[in-house]
């Protein structure tokens, strides 16, 4: 089973990775593909260009086996739609399970993605737990408390079983980190030690990617 993790990556930053690779471990996937958004369709266009966040994410996942970084996003024209990049995958593994991987915030979203609906027939869904957000705050979204009550396993070891429709919530390590505050930081040219890995660093300051 492989994982996906999509981002904007504008940067890439510990909040993404660590989580990533305890996912991987977690549910023992043989890999976690982190795809960057080319042109993120909910959101304010990205600071730094396609090509920068994306050479920003291979510098950071240099040494590291079980992650990969994923460019089909970039290679097709239009708004960067996940069920699109499920179904190419999706094309791609045949029969074996996918899990697509998004943090607590963005699973609050969900019901707002373009055909949101067809993303479990593509995919298991693993929802990880992020500082400041919580299912409480979904409100009145039935259609995603009906997702979570008719798709919700605790058991991460079914999701080996069948390719796509389950959702499990799993708890990683809290990092307090956005990207936000990272390119705020820059800006104010304040120090962003320790919350990059050190190549992202280089390369932020290298090329100024946030001014
Ligand atoms: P921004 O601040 O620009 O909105 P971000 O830090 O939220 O960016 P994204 O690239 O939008 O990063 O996030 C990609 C995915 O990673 C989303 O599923 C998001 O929920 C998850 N994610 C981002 N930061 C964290 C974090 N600190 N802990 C857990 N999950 C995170």
């Amino acid at each position: 089973m492989i994982g996906i993790l999509g981002g904007t990556f504008d940067p890439v930053h510990f909040g993404h990775l660590r989580p990533a690779l305890e996912i991987r471990e977690q549910l023992q996937l043989d890999e976690v593909r982190l795809v960057v958004s080319a042109r993120p369709p909910h959101r304010e266009p990205p600071v730094a260009s396609a090509l920068q966040r994306l050479a920003m994410l291979r510098a950071a996942v240099q040494g590291v086996d079980a992650l990969r970084v994923d460019d089909r996003e970039m290679r097709r024209a239009g708004p960067s739609y996940s069920v699109d990049t499920l179904e190419s995958l999706r094309g791609a593994l045949g029969a074996e399970p996918l899990a697509l991987i998004i943090g607590m915030d963005a699973f609050l979203g969900l019901d707002t993605w373009h055909e949101w609906q067809r993303i479990p027939t593509l995919a298991h869904l693993v929802v990880t737990h992020r500082p400041g957000w919580s299912l409480q705050q979904l409100g009145g979204s039935s259609a995603l408390l009906q997702l979570v009550s008719e798709r919700a396993v605790e058991d991460t070891g079914m999701l080996h079983h069948s390719p796509a429709g389950y959702l499990v919530f799993q708890p990683v390590t809290q990092l307090e980190i956005s990207a936000t505050r990272i390119r705020t930081l820059v800006r104010a040219r304040k120090d962003i030690h320790y919350l990059v890995p050190e190549h992202v660093h280089q390369l932020i300051k290298a090329q100024a990617i946030y001014g």
